[in-house]
């Protein structure tokens, strides 16, 4: 059929309105809508909760064919199946849990054009048979979510993603869109260019959940009477999710909270996938319902009126930290993001890194994803303005929402490290911003295992050697989470200084760092003297 751009926008409306339910498009959905109807590609930047669905979904059931989905989760497909399935829309996904049969039966749908989207994940839509069945029949739209997960440098990577640019090769006539919650400038190019998007129109929303306050804190001895503590602010009736590193702890929790008079349900992927089902079911439906989960929990959950989400312990990434708060307030109103942390939760994350990941590369991005989120946990500043400036988006330095905003850092004591963080910024400068931050490390404190003798005539050479490597360390952290540098992993995970860090050393903007959760360091002045 031969829509112009009217009839399809009134379309577009109508699937909106008459499957959907819905009365208008959000923000920028139904541009991106259009923009993939008139067959161009599209890269969506937007966050949990921005409807990011409707986005494909709707160009599949107005084009002609099959709309094609890659989703790297089988569970989530699931559930975006049977919400469409709910509302009349022919949906179907292929993975590892269907029997030949039931396959071979949504083949013949598929051939007989009786399919507006079908879900897959990578490893499946890349099968030679997989791409020479969709390669016969129509295809309207491929959408590729949760995109972020093509970036070697991220703390998601699935390798699989990175052999998706093929699809531009196999169906160079049908639009495609990537969609992610998550992804900073960087990623962004790196989504583009492995997935062949390079003409692809950026649809970037903004990140801030304002609704969404930010508070994290110290864990001490008795985390679970810090965690009652929390509660306390809420209504008998208020739901929420309490996420915890491991199985055994989400079982405590829950049954510490059940003791407590809540009514709590463990959720971990170590339960029965009815249990869990079960759990979901509570939450979706019950008043009050809080559960404790491992990161198994919230993918594709949508619930609007999650209250809060507390973290007992570090998550591994901003990002995830992110998209797991992420979860709360989807319908608009307040919520609360509650977080405890400690620097032994970052040991045990990196522990399990280095038990869990081969690859030293990837290893090192894990490492440096959680450096980042103890930045986070321990910064002076707006906790908010630290979450969106790593995704590179700009935010007033004071976000009157977040804890630190609020005072809970006054009458603590704060040390200025802005010296040190100068001399640390212009070491990375005069090295020629080519060395690994370890790099730049021996060569301030002027260790022995620094190997570039070229450099060690300069005047900086062992100018931090009164401070020893793992402060040095901190200091790299403080850097980082203000944003003034950046690591290049793509090339050598070399230091390289952002615009931001000019205003530091143009002497404009003092750094300070917690000392309730650090050491004070000797001052450099002191050790010259
Ligand atoms: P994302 O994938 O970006 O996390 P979803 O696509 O799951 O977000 O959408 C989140 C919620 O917003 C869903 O409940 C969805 O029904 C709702 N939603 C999406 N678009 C609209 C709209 N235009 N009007 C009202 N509700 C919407
Ligand atoms: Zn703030």
């Amino acid at each position: 059929s031969f829509f112009d751009a009217d009839d399809y926008k009134e379309s577009a409306r109508e699937v909106l309105r008459t499957v959907f339910g819905h009365h208008d498009f959000r923000d920028q959905q139904e541009k991106i809508v259009t923009e993939v109807l008139e067959g161009r590609d599209a890269l969506v930047l937007m966050p949990t909760g921005g409807g990011k669905s409707l986005c494909y979904q709707i160009p599949a059931i107005v084009r002609k064919g099959v709309g094609i989905v890659i989703s790297p989760l089988i569970s989530l497909m699931e559930d975006q199946v049977s919400t469409l399935n709910e509302m009349g829309v022919e949906a179907y996904y292929l993975n590892s849990s269907l029997s030949r049969e039931e396959s071979n039966e949504i083949e013949a749908k598929l051939r007989q054009g009786q399919v507006e989207l079908l879900y897959l994940a990578p490893e499946r839509l890349l099968q030679p048979y997989t791409l020479n069945m969709l390669s016969s029949i129509d295809v309207s739209v491929i959408a590729i979510d949760e995109a972020h997960c093509v970036s070697r440098w991220g703390p998601d990577f699935r390798p699989e993603y990175m052999n998706l640019n093929i699809l531009s090769n196999k169906f160079p006539n049908v639009p495609r869109i990537a969609l992610t919650a998550t992804a900073d400038m960087e990623s962004r190019k790196i989504i583009a260019n492995e997935l062949s998007l390079k003409n692809a129109r950026v649809f970037l929303s903004s990140f801030d959940r304002p609704n969404i306050s930010y508070e994290i804190e110290l864990k001490n001895e008795d985390p679970e009477t810090q965690l009652l503590n929390f509660l306390e602010r809420f209504d008998i009736d208020d739901s929420g999710i309490i996420y915890c590193l491991s199985r055994k702890k989400v079982e405590q929790t829950a049954a510490f909270l059940v003791e407590n008079g809540f009514i709590a349900y463990p959720y971990h992927a170590g339960m029965s996938s009815t249990k869990r089902k079960k759990v979901q079911q509570h939450f979706l439906q019950g008043e009050g319902v809080i559960v404790v989960a491992t990161i198994a929990f919230g993918m594709g959950i949508d619930k609007p009126d999650v209250r809060f989400v507390g973290h007992m312990d570090m998550p591994k990434s901003i990002e995830s930290y992110y998209q797991e708060t992420g979860r709360a307030a989807r319908d608009g109103l307040a919520a609360q993001a509650w977080m405890l942390y400690s620097r032994r939760d970052s040991a045990v994350l990196k522990h399990l890194i280095r038990k869990g990941t081969r690859d030293r590369t990837q290893r090192k991005v894990e490492e440096h994803h959680i450096e980042l989120m103890l930045g986070l946990c321990e910064t002076t500043r707006c906790r908010r303005e630290v979450i969106l400036s790593f995704l590179d988006e700009d935010s007033p330095e004071y976000c009157g929402n977040c804890d630190v905003c609020q005072g809970s850092l006054e009458g603590r004591e704060l040390q200025d490290v802005t010296d040190e963080i100068l001399l640390y910024l212009t070491a990375i400068y005069k090295l020629n911003q080519k060395m690994s931050y370890e790099t730049v490390i021996s060569f301030l404190t002027g260790d022995e295992s620094f190997r570039f003798h070229e450099y060690t005539s300069l005047p900086l050479y062992a100018q931090g050697q009164g401070i020893d490597s793992s402060k040095w360390r901190e200091i790299h952290r403080v850097a980082l989470t203000c944003g003034l540098i950046q690591v290049k992993f793509a090339e050598g995970a070399r230091i390289a200084l952002t615009e931001k860090s000019l205003k530091v050393l143009d002497g404009k903007d003092r750094i300070y760092m917690r000392l309730d959760t650090s050491r004070k360091m000797p001052t450099l002045t002191k050790k010259r003297a």
